[in-house]
């Protein structure tokens, strides 16, 4: 059964003692996930060993890195390698947000290999995709976002592929407050599994986790999270409140 997995991904926001103080709230609502449950912090990286250690003693909580490098170690000043998050027992890291393509230059080729480097450390990607604007607005979203899968991770085996786990970002969703529809989401949602089905097989599809990013708030999570397809959300401006953060666990189906 694929998990239901609520995101946060603070991005590079608060303080090293608001990001104590937001995840012990967080925590101290003492909310019960379910097996197939998961609540998952995406922090800055500077705050990954204290976010690991406050998540260790809670079951389904996990730490995310918000990004890596697309080398295994060297003379790269200023990144991070995923054998070092692994050195730190971290086992989530984003990978391919909308705006490390945007600001950084990160192709589908780039984050093919990021990806690899994950899974030689164990730790699990959330491979974000999504289209912008434009391309929603020409109707040819679903081959934009297919692009995306096929050049960052059809390269895999099946054993490797079935750790990943998928979000589904529009580009014009992200911290706009214009959240996509259920229809839209749920669409989207289906055609990417049907995707995986074609070239993995159903079942290993019906086994991958696909969240959806987007301006997803408290008072929108349940409806989203209840399409079929929607396994759950990758949260930004709303997981920077607790309150927020807790209601859209609490959303997970
Ligand atoms: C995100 O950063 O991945 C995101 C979806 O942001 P927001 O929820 O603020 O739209």
């Amino acid at each position: 059964m694929r998990k239901q997995i609520a995101a946060a991904n603070w991005k590079m926001n608060l303080t090293y003692p608001q990001a104590e103080n937001l995840l012990t709230d967080v925590l101290n609502a003492q909310i019960e996930l379910k097996e197939d449950q998961q609540a998952i912090f995406a922090v800055p990286s500077p705050y990954l060993m204290m976010a690991n250690a406050a998540v260790a003693s809670k079951d389904n909580y996990f730490i995310a890195a918000q990004n890596c490098y697309n080398k295994e170690s060297g003379a790269y000043t200023g990144e991070i390698s995923t054998e070092m998050l692994h050195s730190l027992n971290i086992e989530y890291c984003v990978i391919g947000h909308s705006e490390r393509r945007e600001y950084f230059g990160e192709s589908n080729q780039m984050l093919a290999e990021k990806i690899n480097l994950c899974l030689e450390f164990e730790i699990t990607p959330i491979f974000c995709c999504g289209e912008p604007l434009t391309i929603r607005e020409a109707a040819t979203q679903n081959n934009y976002v297919e692009n995306q899968l096929r050049e960052s991770l059809f390269h895999l085996t099946p054993d490797q592929l079935q750790k990943i786990v998928i979000a589904y970002e529009p580009i014009w969703a992200i911290g706009t407050g214009k959240t996509a529809s259920t229809e839209q989401a749920q669409e989207m949602h289906a055609y990417l599994r049907s995707v995986l089905a074609k070239q993995y097989g159903q079942n290993l599809a019906d086994n991958i986790s696909i969240l959806y990013g987007g301006s997803v708030k408290s008072g929108n999570a349940k409806e989203l999270f209840s399409c079929e397809d929607v396994d759950g959300g990758l949260v930004g401006g709303a997981s920077l409140i607790a309150a927020d953060f807790i209601k859209i666990i609490q959303s997970l189906k």
